[in-house]
């Protein structure tokens, strides 16, 4: 599918280990784990999971737990599996009980925050919600455009800025507290993408989550960030970040359908304990799939 073939790449910088490991004996480890050091630094893993992911594997080899070259494989997806799933366990959307149910979307320009935001407005539509979406990125003129061509395409209400230069926090907060009176089940709100250099667009950030909570206790119930899956290493840094001034409860990671470089959400999840909820496979309204660790561990190893 879509997922697998934009991990060809990863999957190649990969495959050298393979014919590695097919001959493996005692006698090569260390070349063998050398070799498996590069190829997942190549393919963005970053050096502090490799380096896990290495040690782990070498105490194993030496301690005769691991005896063939398809053992070492097969440890090797179980490590990156296992660590998805125990540091950040709960991939699905966690709402709460009141309503509406607000998830704000975060991220840098590009991202595709909002064709993110408009296809997860389609699943949770699809799944019976009556969803309300909030124009929030009232930086970028284009974009509340954007969400609104999104609105139409799924049959959702939207609220834009009634005038130009309106704050995204006054956007945000109309929506939602329509989306109380009027009994919505979930607001999806859009934001500015903002550099992290941008001081005041960070404070704007801050600004719309409280905005919400003022209206609905304990909301918003989700801070999706969306990264981008073929920018590599720079998702880290993005990603700490965002995390520092808003707090995230999810990830989202587009455009694995293209050359996707996403062994980095791994050190991701690793380091700051986030789960992805989300991958986005195409720029259609049906191209956003649940996150599965393990269809991801396969479309990375093969
Ligand atoms: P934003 O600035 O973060 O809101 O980003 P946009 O939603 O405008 O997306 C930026 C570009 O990336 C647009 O051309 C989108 O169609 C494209 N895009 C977003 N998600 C995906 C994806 O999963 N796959 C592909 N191939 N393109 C995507």
């Amino acid at each position: 599918d879509k997922l697998f073939s934009g991990f060809s790449k990863t999957r190649d910088n990969l495959a050298v280990i393979d014919e590695l490991l097919l001959y493996w004996n005692l006698a090569d480890t260390d070349r063998v784990l050398d070799e498996l050091e590069e190829a997942l630094l190549v393919s963005d893993f970053g050096p502090k999971i490799t380096f896990k992911i290495v040690d782990s594997l070498k105490e194993d080899i030496l301690s005769g737990k691991l005896k063939s070259g398809s053992e070492i494989k097969d440890a090797l997806k179980k490590f990156v599996l296992d660590l998805l799933t125990s540091k950040a366990p709960k991939t699905e959307l966690q709402l709460g009980f009141r309503k509406p149910a607000v998830i704000m979307i975060v991220g840098v320009n590009g991202g595709g925050k909002t064709t993110s935001l408009g296809k997860l407005a389609n699943r949770l539509k699809k799944e019976g919600a009556k969803i309300l979406l909030a124009a929030g990125d009232t930086f970028r003129a284009a974009a509340s455009d954007q969400l609104e061509v999104w609105a139409e395409r799924t049959g959702c209400e939207i609220i834009t800025a009634e005038k130009a230069n309106a704050k995204a926090s006054s956007v945000i907060s109309q929506a939602v507290k329509k989306g109380k009176d009027e009994g919505y089940d979930i607001v999806l709100c859009d934001t500015s993408g903002r550099l992290h250099t941008n001081y005041s667009l960070m404070e704007d950030l801050i600004a719309c989550k409280k905005a919400v909570s003022k209206v609905v206790a304990g909301a918003p119930n989700e801070i999706l960030l969306v990264l981008d899956g073929t920018t590599g290493l720079n998702m880290l840094p993005q990603a700490r970040e965002f995390n520092e001034v808003v707090g995230i409860t999810g990830l989202v990671l587009t455009k694995l359908d293209g050359s996707a470089r996403g062994g980095c959400v791994v050190s991701v999840v690793d380091e700051l304990g986030i789960p992805v909820k989300f991958v986005g496979v195409g720029e259609g309204v049906e191209d956003l799939q649940p996150f599965d660790a393990e269809t991801f561990v396969n479309a990375i190893f093969s």
